[in-house]
This record gives C-alpha cells, sequence and structure tokens, in this order.
C-alpha cells in the first residue's frame, strides 16, 4: 500500500510540488506552522528515523542538503531555519514516511514543546 506522500509524488493526491529530483521532492505542508513549512519527502520509504539503517545515510544526507538548497532558494538561510524530523508517537510523528520539516520565515521558539 502506498503511503500518503507516494499519493502526492505519483500526483494521485494534489499537493504544492516546490522541488523533485531523483531521490527526493518537495511540497509546501497542508497545515504550515510558519511563513515557510515545506517537507521534504524521500522517493524510497523509510518509515522514520528510527527505523534508518547505515544503507540511508547517503539518502538521509541528500534530504538535508536539498533543505539547504530550498532554504537557499527561499531566502531563508541568511535570517535562518530549522529542520526537524518527527520519528514517532512522542514526537508528535503523524505519517510514516519519514520526512524533513524545513521551517523559516519568522523567530523560532526553543526549546520545542
Ligand atoms: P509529522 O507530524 O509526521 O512530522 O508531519 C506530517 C506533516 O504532514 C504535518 O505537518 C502535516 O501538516 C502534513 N500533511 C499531512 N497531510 C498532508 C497532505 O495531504 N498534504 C500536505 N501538503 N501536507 C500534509
Amino acid at each position: 500500500m502506498k503511503t500518503l506522500f507516494q499519493k502526492i509524488a505519483d500526483r494521485e493526491i494534489p499537493a504544492k510540488i516546490v522541488f523533485e529530483d531523483d531521490q527526493c521532492f518537495a511540497i509546501e505542508d497542508i497545515n504550515p506552522q510558519a511563513p515557510v513549512h515545506i517537507l521534504v519527502i524521500p522517493k524510497r520509504v523509510i518509515a522514520r528515523l528510527g527505523n534508518a539503517e547505515a544503507d540511508d545515510a547517503a539518502l538521509l544526507g541528500h534530504l538535508l542538503v536539498s533543505a539547504a538548497t530550498i532554504a537557499r532558494e527561499r531566502g531563508i538561510d541568511a535570517g535562518g531555519f530549522r529542520t526537524v524530523i518527527n520519528s514517532g508517537r512522542d514526537a508528535g510523528e503523524t505519517v510514516p514516511h519519514l520526512h524533513v520539516h524545513l521551517l523559516g520565515g519568522r523567530a523560532l521558539a526553543w526549546p520545542p514543546g
């Protein structure tokens, strides 16, 4: 069965796709928590960071480099931005297909709730 994000990648569910290459794609979050809130998503499904293995290292690195590229394109790199990966129930994960949240465009509080 496809994940929600696989259905978006296959254009079965609409979303604003803002970046795509052979390994990943990025969409505007449907419920943005900051002026820029983008999800960077691998095409190969890893359910969550807690399941990642050594073989996933290059793909995980690619997601972060892609997030940085998008941050520069959106002009939020100078002010600063945050990347978040929620892994599992206590972190608030709601979609079991690993994704990197890219948040920016305003000052973000720390520590998180
Ligand atoms: P998580 O809670 O798993 O870390 O993040 C899931 C994110 O996916 C949430 O920020 C949520 O707003 C976003 N989301 C859930 N369903 C959809 C959808 O159908 N389209 C888009 N663009 N984002 C979604």
